[in-house]
């Protein structure tokens, strides 16, 4: 029986990723989702009964987006362990930031048979935080910046599949969900919406593009000015769209610690946007997404955990939560000598600064552009 997440947020994990590496050199060599069940289990933030372990998604439900050869490649990938000239030019397997490695077809699977039931179940509403998924840039038949199913797409077809037709699809990893966009470019029921660092990869969704609302943001970017944007354009969009149901990829690589981009947030920002959603929708789904040091996401994801059940952050945690986060590796630079308070807290201090003149107008833009008032409330400032 599963657990109805109408009545409390449900969380779906899994241990595949527990101890999976993309490779020792990758940046996906760390681990995220443990770090996050393990915290939350730490803090007795997690009662049994709320969680749920995500089933592996069939080769038929991953088909209800991607093709038959790719999923066939990427399944012979695993097996084999060796990418074949096909899987290489064809379908990016063992190629540009997209290895082969043990759990290759499984892992992915497990995310998206993770997403879909997230979606499956708040089909009538309901909250669900499922942090192994968020694999935004995933191609029908390609793999790509280390994604190899699209299972936010997947989920996102759920719901469609189960008779919902208004859908709200956020994403605030620090890459642009170009995946997910150009998946439901051409459909009026899937409204897609990306704040992403301007001039980083995949290079696409600039303010002007028309198929999706893109808010590429500079260097820097900090706290006041993703409120800034939440209060001028997202949640005026969503209030105005009214969607039955939202889902956000909370990529954690938008963090000032992160080694991948150059944005600047504190976690306490991911904590505000998902308190600013949390009621705008009969049902939430919350993935993960990008977040390359490890223990800047696994206390964001938590965070998030403890957000959608009106849970206190301690400002201090104890031993026993201590214990997982001083327990994590990083063979990068930051790993060498990390701040004390990555062990001994969740929240970061609040990266608060002026709103500069860019985002200014980058909101005004547009605001502008998708007809809405453009004028913050104070409610809005959760
Ligand atoms: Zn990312």
């Amino acid at each position: 029986m599963l657990p109805d997440p109408r009545h409390a947020p449900v969380y779906i994990g899994s241990e595949i990723y527990r101890g999976s590496t993309y490779g020792s050199t990758h940046p996906l060599a760390i681990p995220r989702v443990s770090t996050c069940t393990d915290l939350i289990r730490a803090l007795r933030w997690l009662q049994g009964e709320r969680f749920v372990a995500a089933p592996m998604a069939s080769v038929a439900q991953i088909a209800r987006f991607h093709t038959p050869e790719y999923i066939a490649a990427l399944q012979r990938a695993e097996a084999t362990q060796h990418a074949d000239e096909q899987m290489r030019a064809r379908h990016a397997i063992g190629v540009a930031g997209n290895p082969i490695y043990k759990e290759v077809f499984r892992r992915p699977a497990t995310s998206a048979g993770g997403v879909m039931l997230a979606c499956r179940m708040t089909a009538q509403g309901g909250i669900v935080h499922v942090p192994g998924g968020g694999t935004h840039h995933a191609r029908a038949d390609r793999a790509a910046g280390f994604c190899y199913l699209n299972d936010p797409v997947l989920g996102l077809l759920t719901w469609l599949d189960a008779g919902l037709d208004n859908l709200f699809y956020l994403d605030i990893d620090a890459h642009h969900g170009d995946g997910v966009q150009d998946a439901f470019a051409d459909d009026p029921r899937v409204f897609t919406l990306s704040i992403h660092e301007a001039g980083r990869w995949p290079h696409t969704g600039l303010a002007e593009e028309e198929a999706a609302c893109n808010l590429p943001v500079p260097e820097g970017f900090n706290d006041s000015e993703m409120r800034h944007l939440m209060q001028t354009v997202v949640l005026p969009l969503i209030r105005a769209r009214r969607p039955q149901a939202i889902m956000l990829q909370c990529g954690a690589d938008a963090l000032q610690e992160d080694p991948l981009s150059r944005l600047s947030l504190s976690n306490n920002a991911h904590w505000e946007v998902v308190h600013a959603i949390r009621a705008l929708a009969p049902a939430l789904v919350v993935t993960g997404g990008g977040g390359y040091n490890p223990w800047s996401v696994g206390r964001c994801w938590a965070g998030v955990w403890a957000v959608l059940n009106d849970l206190p952050i301690p400002d201090r945690l104890d031993a026993a939560a201590e214990a997982v986060l001083r327990g994590l590796r990083f063979n990068r630079e930051a790993g060498r000598n990390p701040p004390e308070h990555w062990f001994t807290t969740l929240r970061d201090a609040p990266r608060e600064a002026p709103v500069r003149e860019e985002i200014e107008r980058l909101a005004a833009q547009s605001a502008r552009m998708w007809a809405v008032s453009g004028r913050g409330t104070r409610e809005d400032a959760a």
